[in-house]
This record gives C-alpha cells, structure tokens and sequence, in this order.
C-alpha cells in the first residue's frame, strides 16, 4: 500500500467525528454560537440522550438569507476578521460546527436578522432554502444523532448519563455567564431557568436551589499580572460557596477563560489553595469563577473540542486568582458555616500501627470538645473524637451492606433537596445503587429531588443531604471504590462532630470501639484519628531526663 492524499470531502468528514463526539458537544456548540450572536435568552429544549433531538433558541442577531445558507458550509465563519487567531474575542473562531453537525443528524436553522422575514435552512441530504416567519434571532434544531453513524451512537452511554453531560455542560454556561438567561428543558419538563440578572448568586440560586445561593459570596477582583514586558488586566469575578456546602468532587469548581467554561487544572488548583484550609482534605468547593484576560493572553486554539486553553503567564494568573479566592473569603461572613476543617500541625505523629495501643488506652481528659486524650504506656494519645467516630461508623455500616443491607427510614413528610442539573439527571441512572443504600428518592422537577426513605444505619437516621455524598460517589465512577467512598460520607453524617461534649463514659466507649476497628488509626477518608506524643518528647521540652521503663 502506497501513501495518498486523501481527498477533501473525506478529510472533512473525518474532522466532523473530532467535533462531533456525543450531544453535549452538539449542544456546546449552539450554545456558544447564540453566545457569540450577543443572545440575552438561550432556551435549549433535550428529548432522550439528544439523539432523538437537540434544540437551541436564542434573540441573538440572526443572519441574513445568505449568511443562513453560507454558514451551514464547512469553513465558514464571521468571526475571523483577518484570518488572526491571536486576536479572536468569539467562542467560535474555526467555522466548522454547524457543519459537521449536519453531516451527521438532519439540521434546520431557522433565523431572522432584524428584518420582516426570515429564512429556514435545512440540511439533510441537500439543503434547502426556505422563508420562515421568526422574530429576530436564530433556532437551530438537531434531529436523528449519529443516523448515519451507528458506531458512535452505539458507543454513548445510557440516555441519562448523556443527559447529565448536556445539564452539566449547560450549567456551566449558565453559572459563568449570569448575564445571560438560559432555560434548560429535558423530554418537556424544565431543568432550570437562570434570570439573566448578571448575578452569580442568582444563577447559582437558580442552577444549585437556596442552600449553596445563601451560602455563598461573591468574589469581584481587578489585577494585572506581565506577559513579557507589558503588563495584562486580569479581572476575575464569580462566585465562592463558603466551606460549609462542600462537595467530594472537584467537578463543581467551574472556571471560564474569556467567557468559555474550560477545564484548565492549575486554576482550579489555585482556587483550591485559595479555600486553604477551610476545606477539609477530601471536600472540594462550589465555584463558578470567570476569569478575562487579554485575547493575547490566551490560545484557544489548542484542543479539538476547545475544553480547555493555554495560557500565557498561567502561574502569575493563578496566583492572582488564588490571593483573590482567599481574600475574598477572609472578608466574607464564614460565621455560619459548619464544619470548618481543623488544621493540626503541631510536633505529633500519627500512630501507625499495633492494636494493643488502644487496648490499654486510659481516658484522662478532653480539650476543647475535639479531642479525647488518653494515657497509654509511653505516649500521650490525643484522639480526634470525630474521625474516631466515623471510622467506627464506617466499619458497622460496611458490616450491615454485607450482610442484610443498609437499612432505612421513611420520612414523612418526605424531604426536598435542591441538586444541581447532573445531579438530578444521577438520581435516575443510579436509582438501583441507591435503593440497596437505603435511599428512596425521585426527581420532583424544578432541579428538586423528594427523598422518601434515608439510610438508618443501627437507628441512626442519616440526613436528607447525605444523599448528595452518594450522588457524588456514584457519579464518580464505576470503580470498586465508590462503595467505600460512599460508605465513608454516609459514615461522616451521623458521626460526632467537633464541639459535641461526650460524657465520661461515652468518650471511654468510643476509645474502646475504635480500638476494636480494623483499621482504628485512620478515619474512612484517610485522615489520622490518634495523634501520640511520647514522653520522651514531653521530656525534652521541658529539659528533663526521660523517664525509663
Ligand atoms: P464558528 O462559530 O466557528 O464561526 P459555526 O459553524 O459554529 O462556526 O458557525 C458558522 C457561522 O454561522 C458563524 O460564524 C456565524 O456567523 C453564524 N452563526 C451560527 N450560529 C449562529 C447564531 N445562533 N446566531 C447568529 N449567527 C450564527
Ligand atoms: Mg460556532
């Protein structure tokens, strides 16, 4: 076999699968078009995993009859002035969307620049040009995905798991640009509805439900950084959830470049650093952060699928957005939030090993209602009275899924909880795993799930909320882990928390338990939960010969 050219109309085909990957990527593509035609409003209508059909409306500026039968064309695009890539200000910039989603799916654009008319184009196996009444701005439906395709459209994944791809995707838009109002609808029941207000907290109000609008602030900072000897404006503006509605993935830390939700992890780093140690190791925030900078700043262009970007200067901006996450949270009222993160890091090692440690363990004292301290041959133990609690909680309930299955209790009134879109679309695809945890629970439209039944490990009735920790571990993926993982969080909600005075005999109880663990000197989430300080340490502080044998 000899090497040839390949010839135009295959190679453009080709391209089309690179854009073109599942219906999220349909669906990013309109969305950004509607973003780049100015839209105020974008409503995106999904029925099934996308493939039945996609459709997304905006009041953008629309196009002319020409420019409707131009842009249906491969390399066609209004947005490359001078054919200069390095000055583009659009999200689109490559002209190749529309058709490589027509190449693999029937499309119909309908648009209307303003003027008494306006113009349909459909694209299936010719394109044809038609008038069509429509107020100003552009609809473009997707019919029939991947009809032509069928390795790609059996190689998705379960129509829900699609789904929450598209509500993720979306999200994303709509928390990062809040200026802008979108309204999400899957087989005709509303997902959301953000206002448009230019608010970041309304958009999370309207994307995540009360609970992480209200606990939450706003982050507003202007600042430069240099990209070779000039100096760059870098605004940052956004929204930080305070550590009280953490979440155990990072894929709630959501950064735009230049107006594009992109994945771009030195930033979402930085963000993390910029949370310090108000987060706990595992938990990671809820984050929308729209980062702009100078189009010279940035290169788009350097993904198929444009999902993340290179940056010039990347370690000088994340340094900026790192002091104006912390900065804006040292201001912010963290008063109400529970569960801050204790930072320990003092001359004390963890213990790491020998049951018998434990065994003859004598309780003395508490400190501050966060420790439990014990006397144990040479050592001084300092236990962590909550992750001591959860790795004993961790244990029984790994027991019970083992053996008879977790338990559960109903609850009436059954609760509502406000998940984000992906969450929701979880709540579905994972309805098995969760009943075998114990949870009952359905979506009730509105981004709400109703929850009938929680697990109620050995009485203890877990919170409504915990189900977002399972959510959460689900979604993480089908690994063996996510039991445990899972386990871990379900383990952390009914366990003591830090302040809760335990009696005499309660506190002797937990030491005698956690000693009987399996694994005593970790909690689930891999933290430490007995801290030693031997005598000899003691000794030495105080200048004194160490007390032998
Ligand atoms: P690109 O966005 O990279 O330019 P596309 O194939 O996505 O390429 O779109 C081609 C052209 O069609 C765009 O440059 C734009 O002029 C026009 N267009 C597409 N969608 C819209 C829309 N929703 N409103 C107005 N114009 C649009
Ligand atoms: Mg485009």
């Amino acid at each position: 076999m000899s090497v040839r050219r390949l010839d135009r109309e295959t190679v453009d085909r080709i391209a089309a699968g690179e854009v073109v990957t599942r219906p999220a990527r349909v669906v990013v593509e309109l969305v950004e078009n509607a973003l780049d035609a100015g839209a105020g409003r974008v409503e995106i209508e999904v029925t099934g995993s996308g493939t039945e059909r996609i459709r997304v409306a905006d009041d953008g500026r629309g196009m002319s009859d020409d420019e409707a039968a131009l842009a249906v064309e491969r390399h066609t695009t209004s947005k490359l002035p001078d054919g200069d890539l390095e000055r583009v200000d659009t999200l689109g910039f490559r002209g190749e969307a529309l058709a490589s989603i027509a190449d693999v799916s029937r499309l119909t654009l309908t648009t209307n620049d303003g003027g008494a008319r306006g113009v349909r184009v459909g694209v299936d196996d010719e394109a044809s040009v038609e008038s069509a009444g429509r107020g100003c701005g552009t609809t473009v439906e997707v019919h029939d995905l991947f009809h032509n395709r069928p390795a790609r459209k059996e190689s998705l994944a379960a129509p829900a798991t699609e789904f929450e791809r598209i509500s993720d995707r979306v999200a994303a838009y709509a928390l990062l640009r809040p200026g802008v109002a979108f309204t999400l609808d899957h087989d005709g029941r509303r997902v959301f509805t953000t206002p448009g207000s230019g608010s970041f907290q309304d958009a999370a109000l309207a994307v995540y439900g009360r609970e992480v609008a209200r606990e939450s602030t706003t982050l507003t900072a202007e600042t430069s950084v240099e990209i070779g000897d000039e100096e760059a404006a870098v605004d940052l503006r956004g929204l930080l959830a305070y550590p009280s509605v953490t979440r155990s993935a990072n894929d709630h830390v959501r950064i735009a470049v230049n107006g594009r939700p992109v994945s771009v992890p030195t930033l979402r780093q930085a963000v993390e650093r910029g949370y310090g140690s108000l987060l706990p190791g595992d938990r990671h925030p809820i984050v929308a952060l729209a980062v702009s900078l100078p189009p010279r700043a940035v290169d788009p262009n350097v993904h198929p699928t444009k999902e993340t970007v290179a940056l010039r200067a990347g370690d000088a901006v994340a340094d900026a957005v790192e002091a104006a996450v912390s900065d804006a949270l040292s201001t912010a009222d963290l008063r109400r939030s529970a569960d801050v993160a204790m930072d320990l890091e003092a001359a004390l090692d963890p213990v790491d090993s020998g049951p018998s440690v434990l065994g003859d363990a004598e309780f003395v004292g508490r400190f501050h209602d966060l420790y439990l301290l014990c006397a144990a041959d040479d050592d001084l133990l300092v236990i962590d009275q909550h992750a001591a609690h959860e790795r004993i909680n961790y244990e029984r309930l790994r027991m019970a899924v083992e053996s008879e299955g977790v338990p559960s209790a109903d609850l009436d009134p059954p609760a509502t909880l406000s998940l984000s879109p992906g969450e929701v679309a979880a709540v579905e695809s994972h309805d098995d795993a969760l009943a075998r945890l114990g949870f009952d629970c359905a979506p009730f439209g509105g981004g709400t799930v109703r929850i009938r039944a929680v697990p109620a490990p050995f009485g203890r009735v877990a919170d409504p909320e915990s189900l977002e920790a399972a959510l959460a571990a689900l979604r993480e993926g089908e690994s063996a882990d996510w039991r445990d993982d899972l386990l871990a969080d379900l383990a952390c909600h009914p366990s003591l928390k830090a302040g809760d005075t335990l009696s005499d005999d309660d506190a002797a109880a937990l030491i005698e338990r956690l000693g009987a663990c399996e694994q005593p000197f970790s909690c689930p989430h891999g933290r430490p939960t007995v801290l030693a300080i031997d005598e000899a340490h003691l000794a030495q502080g105080f200048d004194r010969h160490p007390r032998r044998g």
